[in-house]
């Protein structure tokens, strides 16, 4: 009788390796940067007031400058840059240049990048003048007699309007630029914002001033919307008609003068603006 054979007990399984996190296809996030020009930082502030918003584009891109947020930086090159302000100086036509070199995309935000801002009413005086006005040693001062917008200087792949830009429609230009969709971003003027949202036209019913037949919407109709004529923060829209504009304004009593510095504001070097305010000089 044979013994029954022992049947050999099966080694153990080795233990499977853990597949480390690191192992999973990386995918490499956008990396964005924000910068700053003559401006008051207030469009930079817009994106940082997205707030809950923020917390899903930050999960999604990579923000590698922007100093407003974070003293970290990452050399470029760069996915997006969103440039805010004017060119003002020299020092800031060179940093320009290197920074559109850096960038596969740049977008300008605001009144000042993508008109010159309210700085660029310096544009219809003699700099030397505002300079003696303003500073006790004007010898320090070393600007351009200029405030001129970023596409002035450089190619400018997409501009957002305002003073400041309106988040929500930054929100909607990079996620499009992302997703290499154009952005959905309304180019009507101030007039169709009143009709969607309901306001009863205050030129016509009440007689009061508004630049809203010749501005650009995406402000959200706030202005007009509480009672106030529009001041033309988001500039010219693209079928603006300043010296119509002009007229009914002479014709609701508005001065020579007045009607020119309606039109000198925020966006006062921006072409139909400037055109028309040129015509009141
Ligand atoms: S556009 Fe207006 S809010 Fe934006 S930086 Fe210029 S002045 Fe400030
Ligand atoms: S209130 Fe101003 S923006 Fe609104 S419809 Fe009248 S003119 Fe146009």
């Amino acid at each position: 009788m044979t013994a029954p054979s022992a049947k050999k007990k099966a080694a153990p399984a080795a233990p499977k390796a853990k597949t480390p996190a690191a192992a999973k296809p990386h995918r490499a996030k956008p990396k964005v940067a924000v910068w700053k020009f003559a401006s008051c930082d207030g469009c930079q502030l817009s994106l940082l007031a997205c707030e809950d918003e923020l917390l899903d584009v930050v999960g999604e891109i990579e923000i590698a400058y922007f100093l407003e947020a974070t003293t970290a930086k990452i050399d470029g090159p760069y996915d997006i840059s969103l440039v805010e302000g004017s060119i003002t100086t020299e020092h800031d036509l060179h940093r320009l240049r290197k920074i559109r070199q850096e960038s596969k995309m740049l977008i300008t935000i605001g009144a000042c990048a993508t008109s010159g801002g309210i700085q660029a009413l310096k544009n219809f005086a003699k700099v030397d003048d505002y300079i003696r006005a303003v500073y006790d040693h004007p010898e320090f001062i070393d600007t351009l007699p200029t405030s001129t917008p970023i596409k002035d200087h450089v190619p400018v792949d997409f501009e957002l309007r305002g003073c400041p830009i309106n988040k929500a429609e930054l929100l909607e230009a990079i996620s499009a630029l992302l997703n290499k969709r154009t952005p959905n971003i309304v180019h009507t003027s101030q007039c169709i914002e009143c009709k969607k949202k309901g306001t009863v036209c205050l030129m016509v019913a009440k007689g009061v001033p508004c630049l809203g037949p010749a501005t650009h919407a995406g402000c959200g109709n706030l202005c007009p919307s509480t009672n106030r004529g529009c001041f033309g923060c988001f500039g010219p829209s693209e079928a603006a008609n300043g010296p119509a504009l002009a007229k009914q304004l002479e014709k609701l009593g508005m001065t020579k003068r007045e009607v020119r510095d309606f039109f000198r504001s925020y966006n006062s070097n921006a072409a139909e603006f400037r055109k028309t305010s040129e015509a009141y000089d």
